[in-house]
């Protein structure tokens, strides 16, 4: 594999820091270093950093991590932020266009201005179009990959294609190829087709999706939203609540007192260890006493360790 030290980039417009905390750049506020980190200007940069980072591998992505844990020990290699405030969106042929590093609530409200419904739940998903995309976030009935028309991904050559659902095996929170192979690429940017309706009463739905939002979640406490995906005709936080566990703390991580499927930080000292060792404790209690072996949502990436410099 390539090394790190000597590599020298040319062109690239982005930001690039090395060896940088990445608990800044996840909700839970926790974890370990990126030896590359790198916040690209826009998608044709990232396909240049994409090119000139070959030997590293792909780099590994985060959008807002908000559904990500990032270990102690950090990553290896190059990472990728793509949150971009000001990426593009547009309508276009009835499509609603959105660059990956868009948030996805700015995505819906731009929808309900546009007098298209159904994108509203996207407002209660504190992530970007990409991390929606990877995901199939949903909340409230609504799922991402119904409205996909077509994607643009970046490919681990630097170059873009397009493709569309059918190329998917789409399901509840997960995505991967239809042909089974391993997954490939970068989502760079996505056409939705909502349909036309009322924009008025869209935004309202918003407002009402966010008032409930903040009744029910602990949204001051820096968390990764739901920790385990709903078992089959149940749910998590349920099963979490019945085994007595909402409050119960391992180190600096602690499940939220107002929703038992949130793993919170309420002091911002919580090590990545802690949350993990919290998720497989909880996960064990459930399996224990009730049978249901839950199944994380949350995804897990970098090395076990100590936390690295920068943070
Ligand atoms: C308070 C709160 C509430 C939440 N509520 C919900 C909810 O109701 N429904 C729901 O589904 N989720 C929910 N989540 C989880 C999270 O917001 C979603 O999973 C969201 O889609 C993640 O987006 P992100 O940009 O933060 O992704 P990240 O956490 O940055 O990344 C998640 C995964 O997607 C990959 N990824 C990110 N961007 C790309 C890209 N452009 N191309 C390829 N892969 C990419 C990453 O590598 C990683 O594997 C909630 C989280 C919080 C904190």
């Amino acid at each position: 594999m390539m090394m790190l030290e000597p590599l020298t980039f040319e062109g690239l417009r982005g930001v690039q820091r090395r060896r940088a905390s990445l608990a800044r750049y996840t909700s839970w506020r926790a974890g370990g270093t990126g030896d590359l980190v790198y916040l690209p200007a826009d998608r044709d940069d990232l396909a240049s950093f994409v090119r000139q980072t070959r030997g590293l591998g792909m780099p590994t992505i985060l959008g807002l991590g908000s559904n990500t844990l990032v270990r102690d020990g950090g990553v290896r290699g190059a990472v990728a932020i793509l949150h971009n405030p000001g990426g593009a969106l547009a309508v276009a042929d009835s499509l609603v266009y959105a660059e990956a590093g868009v948030a996805a609530p700015k995505l819906a409200r731009f929808a309900a201005n546009h007098g298209c419904v159904e994108a509203e739940f996207l407002a209660g998903i504190p992530g970007t179009v990409g991390g929606a995309l990877a995901m199939n976030a949903g909340c409230y009935g609504g799922e991402t990959w119904r409205y996909v028309a077509r994607v643009e991904v970046l490919l681990p050559s630097g170059a873009f294609v397009v493709r569309t659902p059918a190329d998917y095996a789409v399901g509840y929170r997960s995505v991967a190829r239809a042909d089974g192979a391993p997954s490939d690429g970068i989502f760079t940017a996505a056409w939705f087709r909502f349909p036309l309706g009322d924009g008025v009463a869209a935004r309202r739905r918003i407002k009402e999706l966010l008032a409930h939002r903040i009744a029910t979640q602990p949204l001051g406490l820096p968390n990764a939203g739901s920790v385990f995906r709903n078992p089959p005709g149940d749910y998590a936080a349920r099963l979490i609540e019945s085994c007595g566990l909402k409050g119960h703390a391992r180190g600096g991580a602690q499940v939220s007192t107002r929703h038992a499927n949130f793993i919170v930080n309420p002091q911002r000292a919580a090590r990545a260890a802690d949350i993990e060792a919290l998720i497989a404790e909880v996960r064990d209690v459930v399996r224990t006493r009730t049978g249901v072996a839950l199944e994380p949502e949350v995804r897990i990436v970098g090395e076990h360790g100590s936390p690295g410099e920068g943070r």
